[in-house]
């Protein structure tokens, strides 16, 4: 997931970012552990899936917001209620996976009533909304941090992973992206907006929709497909990588709110392609299914737009695990981005770098 603001310590190995450090210490660990029939799918995608029945998957996800971190100090604890349930759903969405309950573990300095009320007014506001039921959790003091573990199900062999993306297929993207980034930005005085600027693209910061519905839609028509938390390119690149395939992406065609399209080329690419906290849906399908995916669109009333193509197999892939060579990003007029640019582009939101 994005954060709000980066740390400005830097006291851990230079050399480990997020991933690295999941893959050294906790992904091999759970590999030295053996496969366990149980368990259909383990680290590396949105969720975890589970072997619980012969007719459902369990899916799992965690995610974990941290104040000053993943959301400003002060932030208003209805919209934050709100984002910490949105996020996780986000995570079920890109699954295709119906949410079912989570468990809620929060930590806070000390018992504020009226911030909890309009915590819980937000948090319980979309469970319904997404018929999604609380089932337990933990409360500590400490610093502020919520911490959500949602369950889903999922048709066995269903679920969207992110390893099935296969050359040929379309990539799309769901209603627009780089609001969450462009707010950010302007609260951190990068650049300024005006206040109805703000206050429209605030919401998409604050308030995301998790894209739950189109999720479960995109089950038997999508390939693979992941939710953009990170940044578009970044989390595109999980796919890539994983599925071991090369990909292009026209980067003018990404689609953008007018607030953004109103800015400069520099600016909207920016928010665009590396913003994160969208959490809409990147996801990759076979060329003949466009038509469904356009009916699908209609139906859910939410945006769907091709941004790009899965070209080929990889064939090689740098030892630094760089993904140069993998993703060709193009401008308006079909041209290859000067790899000092696209180089740029591809630097995804990493918690310790
Ligand atoms: P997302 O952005 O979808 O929430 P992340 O990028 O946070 O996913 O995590 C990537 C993968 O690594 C996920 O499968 C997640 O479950 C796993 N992961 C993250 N942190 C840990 C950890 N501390 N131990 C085990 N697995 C982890
Ligand atoms: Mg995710």
């Amino acid at each position: 997931m994005s954060a709000t603001k980066k740390s400005s310590s830097a006291n851990t190995s230079k050399a480990m970012g997020e991933f690295d450090l999941i893959e050294h210490f906790f992904k091999e660990g759970a590999a030295k552990q053996g496969q366990d029939e149980s368990v259909s799918l383990g680290i590396g995608d949105d969720c975890a899936l589970l072997n619980i029945s012969r007719n459902n998957h369990l899916a799992i996800s965690t995610d974990m917001l941290v104040e000053g971190r993943h959301f400003l100090v002060g932030a208003d604890p209805h919209w934050l209620g709100r984002k910490c349930l949105a996020v996780n759903l986000s995570d079920l969405a890109a699954m295709g996976a119906k949410p079912v309950g989570f468990t809620l573990a929060i930590a806070m300095p000390s018992v504020n009533a009226q911030w909890l009320a309009e915590f819980s007014k937000g948090l319980f506001e979309i469970a319904q909304e997404f018929n999604c039921r609380l089932i337990g959790g933990d409360t500590t003091a400490g610093p502020l941090t919520i911490s959500i573990t949602i369950f889903g199900e999922v048709p066995p062999s269903k679920a969207l992973r992110r390893n099935q993306a296969q050359v040929g297929d379309d990539i799309w993207v769901s209603h627009q992206v780089g609001d969450a980034r462009l707010a950010l930005g302007a609260m951190r005085h990068e650049w300024s907006l005006t206040e109805s600027e703000m206050k429209s693209v605030s919401q998409r910061m604050h308030n995301p929709s998790p894209r739950v519905e189109l999720g479960q839609a995109l089950l038997d028509v999508a390939h693979s497909a992941i939710d953009v938390s990170d940044g578009l390119l970044g989390d595109l690149t999980h796919i890539l990588s994983q599925s071991n395939v090369c990909a292009e992406v026209a980067i003018d065609e990404v689609p953008a709110s007018d607030v953004l399209k109103s800015k400069s080329i520099e600016l909207r690419r920016l928010c665009t392609l590396m913003g994160g906290d969208d959490y809409e849906l990147c996801f990759t399908a076979p060329a003949e299914n466009a038509e469904q995916i356009e009916k699908i669109s209609i139906q859910l009333d939410i945006r769907l737009t091709r941004i790009g193509k899965i070209t080929s197999s990889k064939t090689t892939r740098d030892t630094s695990g760089n993904l140069a060579g993998v993703l060709r990003l193009l401008d308006q007029e079909g041209h290859e981005l000067p790899p000092e640019l696209s180089s740029q582009y591809l630097k995804s939101f990493d918690h310790f770098k």
